[in-house]
């Protein structure tokens, strides 16, 4: 990539139809290097990743490349010779920095050594400073400068091979993309290599393959970085969706599938917005007579059951906080009325899911609710509703108690009596 050669050329030969294809050939490969920007930028967006950066650092120095080093340069700007000289030598300074740090960045976790991955970065700076110094001072060394230039970036050569051959070893995906795109790049350094070296050899820089081997290379390492990005996106969605799964399990009751308490701490807020305004707290009556009784998996059964019919009423959030207690959140004008009739629904839906209890199973209530716009927390509600809860039992059982003004029967439960009449009828024919 240094200046080696310069030659002037008839005014005529610059408008030749060879001269006019060069310069479309070289325009659509401009043309091309300049797409996987706009990919990188919409990949970008959606996926903060720095080895979409320096894909675009990379593509950005590819396409400064050509156009320094062809005919490009000559037709748009016309720099003077030095310029241009001290320009390709940053730019070749620059590509293979950004070259290094992409395969630094998109090489996956734990699919190259550490110390490889390390040393790309090295190779970086050390080609970025390089460049620098033999761009600023070009003849302090002049009769060996160019060739030590060139030479200093032999362990950069080395380091980019191992690391990329580590990576195919360990079964790197990105590393496939990248070791068939670097292909006519190294034939056409190949090609200028021997050429060079040999003494009976014309020497050749293969300029046409060292362009193709640009364009060969943008194209395949945008395929991987549309690859990888595919990959990524997969497992995020994949990881969000376990995430999701992890906490609707962590936010309900295996018994009776209810949601429990952690979500009614955590969406107390979104329920208060959505209306639900008055809080119930329901406790079955002598549940543990039930479980002493009848055993522990007719408890559950009664359970199960009092969870189904607490979720019949669309107005009606029903929470299981932990053994044979309930909370419900009610919304509407008519709340305190829905909550009692879900704690009246409780002694026939048991006696019907769970025949032969011999007596029907009642619930007692406390009912508190937020005034509206009041920014109440539900531990505050709950301790209300808890009281009035206890209350309710010390009263009699069977029974709610309520702060609210529209106050519920303060007495037995009306469908008591087909509850009991459905188990008497049970036990008689059992
Ligand atoms: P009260 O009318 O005063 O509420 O009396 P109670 O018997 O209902 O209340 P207590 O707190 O004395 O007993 C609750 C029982 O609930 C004790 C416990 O063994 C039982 N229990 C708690 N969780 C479960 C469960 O998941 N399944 C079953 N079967 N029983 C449970
Ligand atoms: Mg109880
Ligand atoms: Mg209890």
């Amino acid at each position: 990539m240094t200046l080696e050669r310069a030659y002037l050329s008839p005014p005529e030969a610059a408008a030749g139809p060879d001269f006019l294809r060069s310069l479309v050939f070289l325009s659509v490969l401009s043309g091309m290097l300049s797409m996987p920007l706009i990919f990188n930028a919409a990949f970008y967006r959606v996926l903060r990743e720095p080895f979409v950066l320096w894909h675009s650092a990379l593509t950005l120095s590819l396409l400064a490349t050509i156009l320094t080093s062809s005919e490009l340069a000559v037709v748009l700007v016309d720099p003077p010779a030095m310029t241009l000289s001290w320009m390709t030598t940053m730019i070749f300074g620059l590509t293979v920095a950004s070259g290094a740090l992409f395969t630094h960045s998109f090489i996956e976790p734990s699919h190259m050594h550490p110390l490889l991955r390390r040393a790309l970065i090295y190779c970086a700076v050390w080609a970025v400073l390089l460049s620098a110094f033999h761009a600023t001072f070009p003849f302090v060394a002049r009769p060996i400068q160019s060739t030590a230039y060139t030479a200093a970036f032999a362990p950069v050569l080395v380091i980019f091979f191992l690391s990329v051959a580590d990576a195919l070893r360990r079964g790197s995906r990105a590393a496939k993309f990248q070791a068939i795109g670097y292909i006519p790049m190294i034939m056409s350094g190949l090609v200028r290599l021997i050429t060079g070296v040999v003494p009976w050899l014309e020497s050749n820089d293969a300029m046409l393959l060292f362009y193709l081997g640009c364009a060969c290379e943008v194209l395949f390492t945008t395929l991987g970085v549309a690859d990888r990005f595919m990959t990524i996106r997969r497992q995020r969605d994949k990881a969000r969706f376990e995430a999701d799964a992890l906490k609707s399990i962590s936010e309900r009751d295996a018994l009776t599938g209810l949601l429990n308490r952690r979500a009614i701490e955590q969406n107390f807020e979104k329920y208060r917005d959505e209306g639900y305004r008055a809080l119930a707290v329901l406790d079955l009556d002598h549940f543990k007579a039930i479980n002493d009784a009848h055993g522990h998996g007719t408890g559950d059964a009664v359970l199960k059951a009092v969870g189904e019919v607490l979720q019949t009423d669309p107005q009606v959030r029903a929470f299981r906080l932990g053994g044979e207690e309930f909370v419900l959140l009610v919304r509407g004008e008519d709340a305190q009325l829905r909550a009692e009739r879900s704690r009246q629904a409780i002694p026939s839906a048991v006696a019907n899911a769970v025949p032969g209890l011999g007596h029907p199973v009642t619930a007692s209530m406390g009912i508190s609710d937020a005034p509206p716009n009041a920014d109440v927390r539900f531990a505050e509600l709950y301790k209300q509703a808890d009281k009035l809860l206890y209350d309710a039992k010390l009263s009699g059982r069977n029974r709610t108690k309520s702060t609210l003004s529209q106050k519920p029967r303060d007495d037995a439960n009306p469908m008591i009596d087909g509850a009991v009449k459905h188990a008497r009828s049970e036990k008689l024919s059992s």
